[in-house]
């Protein structure tokens, strides 16, 4: 420990220990820098060996109010956490940011020594991208918060934030706005690759309820971005995903509606997944925006395969069994589970409680429709397996989230009518071979009928592929990303390559 350190962290034990009660408490919060004790290697984005020196760390560290973080504390191991188990990264650094502040320090000092960098909302990431081996890890865990103004009918939700905070603040003022289905996805990385959820065919994706965006770019400034203010970033942010800096908040519109809502799930054979599908496809143009549905084939492991339909009506709920019903009757029910349920317990009803038990491998794919010989291809191709859990989902897009033009925002799948996601999962200590050739092949039979991949479920794809699925909006994304990002600084995302 050098000898400011020393003297700092000697002060705040002393005052610490002389202090009773609150106040020994409130010393105990006194900032504490972590002592960096030597030279650390790491890596750059193009994967060269750099040393960052001692002092220029520990100068990182002593600028942050948050934490810096390095390997061998329980804290390092916790931020570099991520859902999918198959990814046990571990970064040369984690800076773990309190403020706008520290993370234009974290991305200052990114920047100036090349550093492979990743950021962490809720670590969700597909391809474990929200973290990396021995470059720097931003953290957003510390910068959670949600705070609703009901009467504009607003949140400004921290950009580390889960959207459970987001879900569970703004009900509690009868507000909501689109979130995704799982409450401890990240508010982070669902919403700047578009947001799909359980309301958006009423209210939109999250995108298009992002009013303003706080984000530290690349050259470090921290930039207040909306319709009037850096208009080009704005645009480029709602659905171009992490390419363009670090968001530390963002100010959602919210919607008033009731808490409660009709939700359920009517279950059908699998030997009558064609027929079931088929129906699918008809009734989904027929709904109105207050529906959302779902289909899937297949199950959980240990799950006796089926077919179901989903669905979450937040409408009238007088009116909720005229578009239930048709369900009832599209097949031979096995299941029918059909009740009215708090909203907020709804977006919980998915979440995963053991995150250690299952990994897994997924494709996803918008659709213009769903013809008959998708739904052959599909259902003609489906394996089930004693070890591994095999499911296709279709969701229904069209509503308020169709009637945006594609160019309006980065996201330019507008137009489909339908998203499929194919996804195996198996438990964590077998063998994955098997089960990720499988989907492999599988989808290379669907492949055929999709017009581009959803940024945020990207796996790997080869870069033609994920420059194609930002479509007619690439060449201005790839303009913003040179203005703000000439070297690619943010790299580790569906990746729009400025260099
Ligand atoms: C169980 C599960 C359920 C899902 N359900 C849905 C759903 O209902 N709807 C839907 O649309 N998607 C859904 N997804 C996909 C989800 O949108 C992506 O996985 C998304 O990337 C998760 O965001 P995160 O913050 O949790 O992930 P992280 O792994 O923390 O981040 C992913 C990437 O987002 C970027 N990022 C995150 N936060 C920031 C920030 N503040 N500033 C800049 N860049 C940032 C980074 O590039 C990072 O690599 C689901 C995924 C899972 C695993």
């Amino acid at each position: 420990m050098d000898r400011r350190n020393f003297i700092r962290s000697s002060i705040s034990a002393a005052v610490a220990a002389s202090l009773p009660g609150t106040q020994a408490l409130a010393a105990s919060l006194l900032h504490t820098p972590t002592t960096v004790p030597s030279n650390i290697d790491a890596i750059t984005g193009d994967g060269a060996e750099v040393t960052l020196q001692q002092a220029a760390v520990q100068e990182l560290s002593d600028s942050l109010k948050g934490k810096l973080l390095l390997p061998g504390s329980s804290a390092y191991d916790d931020a570099r956490w991520l859902l999918r188990p198959q990814y046990d990264r571990h970064p040369a650094l984690i800076v773990q940011p309190t403020g706008s502040a520290d993370v234009q320090n974290a991305v200052d000092f990114a920047r100036d020594n090349s550093l492979l960098l990743a950021v962490k909302c809720g670590g969700h990431s597909a391809t474990g991208k929200s973290s990396c081996d021995k470059g720097m890890q931003i953290d957003l865990s510390q910068l959670r918060n949600a705070r609703v103004d009901r009467a504009a009918k607003t949140a400004r939700i921290a950009g580390g934030s889960l959207l459970g905070e987001l879900d569970h603040e703004a009900m509690s003022h009868g507000l909501v706005t689109t979130a995704g289905s799982v409450s401890h996805t990240g508010v982070g990385g669902l919403t700047l690759g578009g947001g799909f959820g359980r309301l958006g065919r009423r209210f939109g994706m999250s995108i298009d309820n992002v009013l303003e965006m706080d984000v530290v770019t690349p050259d470090g400034k921290l930039r207040r971005v909306n319709a009037d203010n850096d208009p080009d970033l704005y645009w480029a942010l709602r659905g171009g995903g992490g390419n363009f800096g670090v968001v530390t908040s963002f100010l959602f519109q919210l919607h008033e509606m009731q808490r409660d809502v009709v939700t359920g799930f009517i279950g059908y054979p699998l030997s009558e997944a064609k027929q079931i599908l088929e129906f699918y496809a008809e009734y989904a143009e027929k709904i109105p925006d207050e529906m959302g549905l779902g289909a899937g084939v297949g199950g959980r492991l240990g799950q006796e395969p089926g077919v179901g339909i989903y669905f979450v009506w937040s409408g009238d709920p007088a009116k909720a069994d005229k578009y239930i019903e048709p369900l009832r009757k599209a097949g031979t029910v096995v299941a029918d589970r059909v009740t009215t349920m708090d909203y907020v317990a709804v977006q919980r009803s998915g979440d995963i409680d053991d995150t250690r038990a299952f990994t897994g491998y997924m494709k996803s794919s918008f659709l213009n429709s769903m013809t008959s010989e998708l739904i052959d291809t599909l259902v003609d191709n489906f394996e089930p397996h004693p070890d591994r859990g095999t499911r296709f989902g279709f969701g229904v897009s069209g509503g308020a989230i169709g009637r945006v033009a594609n160019a309006d925002t980065a996201f330019a799948h507008r137009d489909a009518k339908f998203s499929l996601m194919s996804f195996v999962s198996w438990k964590s200590d077998t063998d994955k071979e098997e089960h990720v050739k499988y989907i492999k092949s599988h989808w290379s039979n669907v492949e055929p009928f999709s017009t581009g991949f959803y940024v945020n479920d990207h796996f790997d794809q080869p870069q033609e592929s994920v420059n194609a699925t930002y479509r007619e909006n690439f060449p201005r994304l790839l303009n913003i990303k040179q203005k703000y990002d000439p070297t690619n600084l943010f790299r580790l995302n569906a990746n729009i390559r400025s260099v």
